[in-house]
């Protein structure tokens, strides 16, 4: 029996990060502060785990209250080759891509697996039946996974350099629509016109780093090392875009604490991508994050990335409960790794561990020899470096992919023209 049963207090609140107040589920912004973000509480203070192996094992830390039979979830294991090669000791890797051969089964193959089974959920649970959301490829992949398992009515704008890389392992349904921005690869313009959208044709926008859903999904991945391990990381290593994973790690470790695990919160070490870095470039030097300053010189930048996951314009770091306040808590670092860092760390995984991991992984692997190089990871630490994803080799061994097909090609020169396509695409 949980401590809650019994009394009438609601298994969770979404409240704001900054004061406390307690908010609208659906439309979570604060009053008194609203750039913060939204986070939830849950009644269910102590760490419970459900006998299952899919990510609905932490439904406790769970916004929605429904689960779905999924083979979707956070995976951990002790390294010890790639451990030795890096000359640490207790290194564990959270793998939330998909090779079932290490117990891995994560249907698009990345950790936005984790968030948008949960989000679409919670949506529904609060009486939201369609939604609209923007991305750069791998969480278009997985929220038309979602939809698709779900019968979700789901909208999903990404740039057209993003548009080839929506598949899936299953054939996508027709609740699924695939909006492209034509020639584009600007991220950021593909939030704005989700934006407009959500306005204009009565579709719920699905928040981004303010939907809650999607963070506490991603902070599985933490709880999984701490039901495996029954402790805390010393180290949490990612590699970030909008910094979200980072957040997310913060608040399961927190969350972890208040349940009575022992020691400091887990030390974030957030890793991106020379030459477009600029959480680390806002971290380094104390500076906020300018999104619209030099748009052109910035996706000039994104286009000459190893990994494009990681390129977000338009991160939440100067805001209560952000990436700067995650970085704080934590007495976290920021890294700026090269291409050739990227790659070299993807080969050295994949000779150590067996199994191949995406660039934004050798992002963060290459951060985590950089950390041990300054010493600000002990070897004798305990480690946990999160692998996010791992392309799409093993699922293209296992399954016949299945691309998402475009629904509507919009334009991108200006948004005037965008919503006129969207409006006879929109139309009865
Ligand atoms: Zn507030």
């Amino acid at each position: 029996m949980s401590e809650h049963d019994g009394l009438n207090v609601p298994r969770v609140r979404v409240v704001c990060a900054t004061c406390g107040a307690v908010l609208r589920p659906l439309d979570p912004r604060c009053p008194n502060c609203p750039s913060a973000l939204p986070r939830t509480e849950y009644a269910q203070r102590r760490f419970v785990t459900q006998d299952r192996g899919d990510i609905f094992r932490f439904a406790a830390w769970l916004p929605s209250a429904a689960t779905t039979a999924t083979p979707v979830g956070p995976t951990v294991f002790r390294s010890e080759r790639l451990a030795a090669a890096l000359g640490v000791a207790d290194l564990s890797v959270a793998f939330s891509g998909y090779a079932p051969e290490i117990g891995a089964c994560n249907a698009t193959g990345t950790f936005k697996d984790f968030e948008a089974l949960p989000t679409l959920l919670y949506l529904r649970e609060h009486g939201c039946d369609r939604v609209v959301l923007a991305s750069a490829g791998s969480t278009a992949r997985a929220f038309a996974y979602a939809g698709t398992t779900l019968g979700f009515a789901t909208t999903i704008v990404v740039p057209e350099t993003a548009a080839s890389s929506v598949w899936m392992p299953i054939p996508p349904s027709d609740s699924v629509r695939l909006i492209v921005l034509a020639d584009s690869g600007d991220y950021a313009a593909a939030i704005r016109l989700a934006g407009l959208m959500a306005e204009r044709y009565g579709l719920h926008s699905e928040g981004g780093a303010r939907n809650v859903a999607r963070r506490d999904g991603m902070g599985t991945a933490v709880l999984e090392y701490a039901r495996v391990q029954q402790r805390l990381p010393r180290h949490y290593i990612q590699a970030v875009g909008s910094g979200t994973g980072g957040i997310a790690a913060w608040e399961a470790g927190m969350r972890l604490r208040a349940s009575g695990f022992e020691g400091p919160l887990p030390q974030l070490h957030l890793a991106q991508n020379v030459p477009f870095t600029p959480i680390h470039d806002a971290w380094t030097s104390q500076r906020p994050i300018e999104p619209d300053r030099n748009v052109a010189g910035q996706l000039e930048r994104i286009a000459a990335i190893s990994a494009p996951v990681l390129a977000n314009r338009t991160p939440p770091y100067d805001v209560g409960g952000g990436v700067r306040d995650a970085l704080e808590a934590t007495a976290g670092h920021t890294y700026a790794v090269t291409n050739a860092e990227v790659h070299a760390a993807q080969r050295l995984f994949e000779a150590c561990e067996g199994v191949p991991i995406g660039p934004e992984s050798g992002a963060a692997l290459a951060a985590l020899g950089q950390g041990v190089a300054r010493s600000w990871i002990h070897p004798a630490d305990p480690t946990l470096l999160h692998v996010t994803g791992n392309g799409d080799a093993l699922l293209k061994r296992d399954f016949a992919l299945h691309s998402v097909p475009t629904w509507c090609r919009v334009s991108a020169a200006g948004e005037s023209g965008a919503l006129r396509d969207l409006d006879r695409a929109f139309a009865p």
